[in-house]
């Protein structure tokens, strides 16, 4: 998944364009900026990209979500259902909106399941922040369904599955918003930074004012702009999309190469019969960023999880153990720990996070293992990982 593998003469180049020529600010300037617009030129492209009317960068993945959320109307006391497996971003921006995250189990799509989003919705439910895990796509169809027949918005975090797609719809497009990161591990790397996409006018100019202050945008004075509503500072910086810029034009062959390392190792896998794999709802869209895979019981995926270590196959991720992506291994959500008292706490209807009942996301996460697909991988790497895998398999 990483874009960084892949960064070269053309980052330095769009770089070195905003350093001789342009201006770092993403907005006006223009007496100096010799027309050279990173953060312009990059939105653009991702509205080509996706197939939506708008697109709007901000500093992070992360500050994009607290964006598109407060952008769609989620707020102060709002219920937003978020999956148990993510990364902690997708509860930390709920949090941060004043909202109160509701933890839904996933299923063997690696993300969030239709039924168990049913099961969790209440009178405050507002939103569901759908996440597109690992590099492949919930089940939209199941979810939408969902999400209509109780009038729910849907936030696509596409964080992790950027270029991949559902039904011919590129993922971050199909639901009210879709947001992306650009941070360094990320399938294309600004540095930092992130993006929204939407084809909701009102969406996309509460999140482009969110994100710097409040400012309006119109016109080319931004001193004499109005502030509608009150923001914050989540502005990208227009070296970071310049970077952004040039790793875009990038992606589609990366997810060639990703898609062809990953088959190559699938088709490898596949002979195990005690082998499962991530149901992906529409193996088309896959951008191939992981391989995941299932093992029959969780003391067997220990074991593997172990004889991979041992044997140097290196980027493999057992989340359930791992305190990255799961919420049994994040203290600090389950007894709501801020720096200082959090708006959370003001609320009288909060889940007792200490005390949720994963029974079904753990049935799965206790038995996935995911790994990572590299860009740089030549063919006898894959080879030599092939070789490491079945010895791993088959104990000789
Ligand atoms: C990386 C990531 C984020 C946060 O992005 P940053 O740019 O690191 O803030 C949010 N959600 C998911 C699923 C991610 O993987």
């Amino acid at each position: 998944m990483p874009g960084f593998e892949w960064m070269g003469a053309e980052e330095k180049a769009e770089i070195n364009q905003v350093l001789d020529q342009g201006f770092i600010f993403r907005y006006n300037f223009d007496g100096v900026r010799n027309n050279v617009w990173k953060a312009r030129e990059m939105e653009s492209m991702l509205c080509d990209r996706m197939q939506t009317k708008h697109a709007h960068l901000v500093s992070s993945g992360t500050s994009a979500l607290c964006t598109a959320l407060t952008a769609m109307g989620v707020g102060a006391g709002d219920e937003v259902i978020v999956p148990t497996f993510t990364f902690v971003a997708s509860v930390e921006a709920v949090v941060s909106l004043g909202a109160i995250p509701v933890f839904a189990d996933v299923d063997d799509t690696l993300c969030l399941s239709a039924a168990s989003i049913e099961q969790k919705i209440t009178p405050r439910t507002k939103a569901i922040n759908v996440v597109h895990m690992c590099g492949s796509m919930a089940d939209m169809d199941a979810i939408l369904a969902v999400a209509k027949k109780h009038k729910l918005l849907v936030l696509e975090d596409a964080c992790q599955a950027i270029g991949g797609s559902y039904k011919g719809k590129p993922l971050g497009s199909i639901g009210d918003a879709g947001c992306f990161s650009f941070d360094s591990v990320k399938t294309i790397t600004c540095g930092e930074g992130g993006g929204i996409i939407t084809n909701n006018e009102t969406i996309y100019k509460n999140a482009h004012m969110y994100s710097d202050h409040g400012h309006d945008h119109i016109g080319n004075d931004r001193g004499a702009e109005g502030h509608p509503i009150m923001g914050l500072n989540y502005r990208i910086s227009d070296m970071n999309a310049a970077m952004g810029v040039a790793q875009l034009r990038k992606l589609d062959d990366m997810i060639e190469v990703q898609r062809r390392n990953k088959a190559l190792l699938k088709d490898a896998l596949a002979q195990f019969s005690e082998i499962s794999f991530r149901r992906i709802p529409d193996p088309a869209g896959d951008q191939a960023g992981f391989l995941s895979f299932m093992l029959p019981t969780e003391a067997r995926t220990i074991e593997i999880n172990q004889k991979l270590k041992e044997a140097g196959v290196d980027g493999c991720f057992y989340w359930y153990v791992n305190n990255w992506h799961y919420i049994k291994n994040w203290p600090q959500i389950q007894n709501m720990t801020g720096a200082a008292k959090l708006p959370i706490h003001l609320n009288a209807h909060i889940p007792d996070y200490t005390q949720l009942d994963t029974t079904a996301s753990d049935a799965i996460m206790s038995r996935t293992i995911s790994m990572l697909i590299k860009l740089s991988w030549t063919e006898a790497d894959i080879q030599q990982r092939i070789e490491k895998l079945k010895q791993v398999f088959t104990g000789v």
